[in-house]
This record gives structure tokens, C-alpha cells and sequence, in this order.
């Protein structure tokens, strides 16, 4: 099953392709993450992102391909993958296709998470993420069970420098311009499936599930 996760920053796209890899047995691929742990080890391509990443506007499109490419060719996403945060823009889409064409596949669907713009911000101001591990909480909505420890490996939890409010702004307007056009774009290539992704995380889960079962 070869999965993208569509939708605006926020809206839970890492949380549930967390819950589907591990249901399903397929990598998560998040260009998010990617990124941070290359700008945590300071590596020549980390030291690029950051800028972007910083200011909440995109890494340049050749940067990402090239991880992504790397990754879905690993052994490990032979029998899938789902993609988190990629593609973002209109080349990384093509670009997306023309490599899975050249393996002879293609992706079986692309999940749109719909929720309103205000539960996305106080999504992203709630958001607390571990340091040390991929898990993810919210103050109020998944809290720790202890305050700013991770309950997966006891790793100190933070909040993402890009999840403050004024970086949150510009992500939001850079989602609209440059990566909201890949609904188009895949709902003509018969591909997208919109989500309801408001509400409690087991919720979204199952319908989620119903969706992907389904299709
Ligand atoms: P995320 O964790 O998906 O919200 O990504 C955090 C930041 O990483 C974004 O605000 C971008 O700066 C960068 N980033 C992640 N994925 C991509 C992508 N596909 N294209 C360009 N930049 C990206």
C-alpha cells in the first residue's frame, strides 16, 4: 500500500501514519523528521534547511526529493510506504510520480485530512514533541502522563521552535499557496480521499481505517 498523507500542518497527518505503519506494517516516511534529525546533527544539508525551516517556508524542492528518493528505495518500503508532509508542491508531486512510475508502481491513494483553520492552530500551540523518540502530544488533548516526559522512552518533550504562534502563521499561508493545489491536482488523477480529521485521535483512527479498508 503506497500512501500519502495531504493536508494542512497540524491536522494529525504524523500521528495517524504513526497508527497505519504500525497496523499495517509499512514505513512512515516524514519529511518533517527527516529534516530535524539532519538539522540536530548539523549535517551540511541540515545546516540549509534550518533557514527555511525557521521562518516556516519550504526546504527547496531538490533537497527533499533527494531524501525521499532515498528512502522509498530502501528495502524496507518494498511492500509500501506512506509519505507524511510530501509532497508539498506541484514538482514534488511529478517528480513523486515519475520515480514510482520508473519502479513500475504508483500510489494507491492520497488521504486529505479536512479540519477547520482554528483547530489547526490550537493544534500546533498545544503540540509537544519528544525529543529523543517521533511521538507526539498535546497538552490538553494528549497529555503525557507525565508533564514533559515522553511515555515511550522518558525522552524530555518540547515544542518545535516552528510551532510558535508567528511561524505558525506563515506555515499555514505557505500550505495554502504552495501545497493546497495538490488536492486539484490528485482528485483529478482520481486519487484523493478526504479524511474528517477533527476530533479525538482514536476517532479520526477508525475512520481512517474504514477509509483504507474500504478503498
Ligand atoms: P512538518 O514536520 O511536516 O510540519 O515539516 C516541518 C518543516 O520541514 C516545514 O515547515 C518545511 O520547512 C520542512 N519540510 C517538510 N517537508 C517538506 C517538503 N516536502 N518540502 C519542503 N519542505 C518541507
Amino acid at each position: 500500500m503506497r500512501l500519502v498523507f495531504l493536508g494542512a500542518p497540524g491536522v494529525g497527518k504524523g500521528t495517524q501514519a504513526e497508527m497505519v505503519s504500525a497496523k499495517y506494517g509499512i514505513p512512515k516516511i516524514s519529511t518533517g523528521d527527516l529534516l530535524r534529525a539532519a538539522v540536530a546533527q548539523k549535517t551540511p544539508l541540515g545546516l540549509e534547511a534550518k533557514q527555511f525551516m525557521d521562518r516556516g517556508d519550504l526546504v527547496p524542492d531538490k533537497v527533499v526529493i533527494g531524501l525521499v528518493e532515498e528512502k522509498t528505495n530502501a528495502a524496507e518500503c518494498a511492500k509500501g510506504f506512506i509519505l507524511d508532509g510530501f509532497p508539498r508542491t506541484v514538482p514534488q508531486a511529478d517528480t513523486l510520480t515519475g520515480m514510482l512510475a520508473k519502479k513500475g508502481v504508483s500510489l494507491d491513494r492520497v488521504v486529505y485530512f479536512v479540519i477547520p483553520r482554528e483547530e489547526v492552530i490550537s493544534r500546533l500551540s498545544g503540540r509537544r514533541s519528544c525529543s529523543n523518540c517521533p511521538a507526539v502530544y498535546h497538552v490538553e488533548f494528549v497529555p503525557p502522563k507525565q508533564e514533559g516526559v515522553c511515555d515511550d522512552c522518558g525522552g524530555t518533550l518540547i515544542q518545535r521552535s516552528d510551532d510558535q504562534k508567528e511561524t505558525v502563521e506563515s506555515r499555514l499561508n505557505v500550505y495554502e499557496e504552495q501545497t493546497s493545489p495538490l488536492i486539484q491536482y490528485y482528485r483529478e488523477k482520481n486519487l484523493l480521499v478526504e479524511l474528517n480529521g477533527s476530533g479525538a485521535v482514536e476517532d479520526v483512527q477508525g475512520r481512517l481505517v474504514a477509509l483504507l479498508s474500504a478503498s
